[in-house]
């Protein structure tokens, strides 16, 4: 059963459209099941309605004509109950719904299963059988029920794709087609989608047409040559050293690489009007599929070595191509996979929008996206990434949805948030050198954090008062090896010497989780537990002690540095880390530099942390916490996983009651304690922090006067009685909803996202 599914599995996820997918199918569960009849009705999101989209055994003629109403007939009944249905006699059953046009008079028994997808019903999948006597057995319910559940990903992502092509279920043409992510970055963003992948990677390479056929023959023929020419050389360099059955590889290699052998192939689709990395990429997924599917062992290896093959193809023509990508004036960067390096490509002042099937709201490209005030919806799972490329999109880092091919009506609808947006943050300019002082004469430092140079610059705009937080691994991470001592002395002297006198916080560097470096991968099956920040640097001492010595060096007549460790869950990493700052510190003062030793805090951001604040503090200067990664850690829920994104809640009342005690902790051993977590640059969390006692808010500086607006226009005690009164709620919804309550009651209403709906008729026609 499990291969049968698993090829199954294979041939839908390589359709090419949602029909194909769906006629596979039906056709090997027919099969498979040995019954007459197999048919899929999708729910149309248009009409609210099943249509009948594929069939084996019911009149063929009755596809996209029969349709039933939501609630209708036995699949209706399937869908509404969210289970399957099993019957002997189907014609018998009160709400059995007969329809000429199929034939299925003849059959009796009938076993329906839903398809669902997050939570959200797409179809039913059904069999039928002509004699009552056979029932369907459990077995057969759970091989169905099995293949339903597989199969639904595939599904809502085909639908999703032939939505994008144009046509909606029923064929009409679509436009505003909707995807839904969660959001990334706040704002809204009109603009041109370009899709970029991660080099040599087969599976991301979108399958473009060329209008130069010629051209593109002749850039595949050049990467098949210099890729011959790479496996000659590392053949001849080797021949020593190899046994000869291993040399023999080499030769399969090259034979691959013959002109009637696979470049043959891709010749020929580059012929039918595909650009060559398309075509290649269509010929290694049929060569790979082949190879995957055969029983012997070894020729199912074989797909490995044409997937490599594959990629050396695809690199030599990437090679080529990375020189002439070329970016619009209002550029959406769209991705698998985002990464940072990535942003970097784009030209200044062209990027406007940013859009990532993986990751979630609080990922680092996120936050990247954020402190750059670049809107951002992250985790569209279903989003058929390469067919973005060059259509017209509005992202919607508000609400976490994006449109394609918008409509003119819903663009002006969109321009219309943008400018009120803009005039907003007009609007709050007047506000930069006031201090951010509540109405009844409490202060709170407003700082930001950074991690480009842009930042820095946007910041001081917006009044903060220092940095709270500089991630030092994001100078780190669009690099291609470990910056040098005196490359990471001048990115941080660029950051001290903006904010002199004003304090600027570095964090030692945090890698690790979904924080990676190009040249120093870590690998791990679970890597938000595993190697990560401290844990690294302290495994790796001649990291800290370089960072740390540039950092030393850097700070030299300014006197404004503090560091920060992250991701600290012991005492012990505490002191191992003072010991080594502390040699630092004497071996650079003994160089001749005049240097003072910087104020030292830790980041609370591990449940032990929190109960070990007072231990902790004995030994630093300052706390911050870092509230990205305390609610993913409380609360079991990765940070950067699209699924579970709705269960991460930084209103969470173990959360908050957590930060609560860390503030408390910290002030009875007299030590500050500042936040620089995302909570920090919510109005309304910003509010409850405020209230708790935090002495100082670090967030990005597109929040700053917001959060200062907010501040400034309440008092302290007014704050007080509502973070009592939300600290007896017991869910993180209510909570939220009590919390934006308050902000809407005391006129703030314009700071929570807009709280327009999409108009009624847009959304309707919207095919996700
Ligand atoms: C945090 O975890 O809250 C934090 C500020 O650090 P980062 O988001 O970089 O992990
Ligand atoms: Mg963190």
């Amino acid at each position: 059963m499990l291969s049968i599914l698993r090829n199954l599995v294979q041939e839908v996820n390589s359709a090419r459209d949602l029909q194909e997918a769906l006629d596979i199918i039906v056709s090997r569960v027919q099969k498979a099941m040995g019954t007459e009849v197999c048919s899929v009705y999708l729910l149309d999101p248009a009409t609210n309605r099943y249509i009948l989209m594929a069939t084996e055994g019911l009149y063929r003629k009755a596809v996209g004509q029969v349709s039933l109403a939501y609630s209708e007939g036995l699949v209706g009944l399937v869908g509404a109950r969210e289970e399957p249905i099993n019957l002997e006699d189907a014609p018998s059953h009160p709400r059995y719904r007969y329809f000429p046009e199929t034939g299925e008079e003849r059959f009796r028994s009938f076993l329906g299963v839903p398809i669902i997808h997050h939570r959200r019903v797409l179809g039913v999948l059904v069999v039928q059988q002509r004699e009552s006597s056979r029932c369907f057995d459990e077995g057969e319910e759970a091989f169905l029920v099995t293949v339903s559940a597989q199969l639904a990903g595939v599904i809502a992502h085909s639908e999703a794709t032939g939505a994008i092509s144009g046509l909606s279920l029923t064929g009409e043409e679509a436009r505003d087609i909707s995807f839904n992510g969660v959001p990334g970055a706040p704002g809204v963003a009109i603009g041109t989608g370009v899709v970029v992948y991660p080099a040599a990677d087969l599976d991301v390479v979108p399958e473009k047409p060329t209008d130069d056929i010629d051209l593109e023959l002749g850039l595949f023929a050049e990467a098949v040559t210099a890729v011959r020419e790479d496996i000659e050389r590392v053949a001849n360099r080797l021949a020593s050293q190899l046994r000869p059955e291993e040399q023999a590889l080499f030769d399969v290699y090259l034979r691959m690489l013959g002109d009637d052998a696979m470049p043959g192939e891709v010749a020929n689709k580059i012929r039918e009007g595909y650009w060559a990395q398309g075509a290649l990429k269509q010929v290694v997924q049929q060569y790979i599929r082949h190879f995957e599917m055969m029983d012997d062992h070894y020729l199912q290896e074989r797909a490995v070595d044409i997937r490599d093959l594959g990629r050396r193809l695809l690199s030599h023509l990437q090679e080529g191509e990375q020189k002439d990508q070329v970016y619009p004036e209002r550029t959406v960067l769209v991705s698998e996979e985002l990464t940072p390096a990535m942003l970097g490509e784009v030209p200044k002042g062209q990027l406007i929008g940013l859009v990532s099937v993986k990751g979630s709201s609080n990922s680092h490209v996120a936050i990247l996206a954020r402190a750059m005030g670049v809107p951002t919806v992250m985790g569209l799972v279903d989003i058929p990434v390469n067919q973005l490329d060059g259509r017209d999109l509005v992202v919607d880092g508000f609400e976490g949805q994006i449109f394609a091919s918008p409509s003119d009506e819903l663009r002006a609808y969109y321009q219309e948030i943008c400018d009120e947006e803009d005039e907003l943050i007009k609007g709050l300019e007047v506000l930069r050198d006031k201090p951010c002082e509540t109405t009844d004469g409490h202060r709170v430092s407003l700082l930001v954090n950074t991690g480009l140079m842009t930042d820095v610059v946007r910041s001081l705009n917006h009044g903060a008062e220092g940095i709270g937080l500089y991630r030092t691994e994001v100078p780190f991470m669009i690099k291609d090896r470990f910056p040098s001592e005196q490359e990471q002395r001048e990115y941080y002297r660029e950051q001290l010497e903006a904010f002199a006198p004003s304090p600027v916080t570095m964090r030692t560097l945090d890698i690790g989780g979904d924080k990676a470096l190009t040249y120093f991968p870590i690998e791990e099956e679970n890597p938000f537990l595993g190697w990560r920040g401290i844990r690294v640097t302290l495994d790796h001492p001649e990291i800290f002690l370089v960072q740390v010595r540039a950092m030393l060096k850097a700070s030299e007549g300014l006197n404004n540095l503090q560091i920060m460790l992250p991701m600290i869950s012991n005492i012990s990493e505490v002191e191992e880390s003072l010991h080594l700052i502390y040699r630092v510190y004497h071996e650079v003062r003994e160089e001749g530099y005049e240097i003072h030793m910087p104020k030292v805090g830790v980041m609370v951001e591990i449940p032990a942390a929190v109960y070990q604040i007072r231990e902790l503090a004995d030994r630093v200067d300052f706390l911050s916490v870092g509230s990205n990664d305390l609610t993913q850690y409380l609360l079991a829920v990765d940070r950067n996983n699209p699924r579970v994104a709705q269960l991460y809640h930084s209103y969470h009342p173990a959360v908050l009651q957590a930060l609560v005690r860390i503030a408390h902790d910290a002030h009875s051993v007299g030590k500050p304690v500042g936040i620089c977590g995302e909570l920090a640059g919510d109005p309304g969390g910003a509010l409850l922090l405020m209230a708790m006692g935090y002495d100082s808010l670090s967030m990005n500086a597109a929040s700053l006067p917001k959060v200062k607006s907010v501040i400034r226009s309440v008092s302290r005690e007014w704050a007080s009685q509502l973070l009592e009164d939300v600290l007896l709620l017991d869910s993180p919804h209510v909570i939220k909803s009590c919390v934006d309550l308050a902000l809407r009651n005391a006129g703030f209403g314009r700071y929570l996202r807009p709280g327009r709906t999409t108009p009624v008729a847009l959304v309707q026609q919207a095919a996700s």
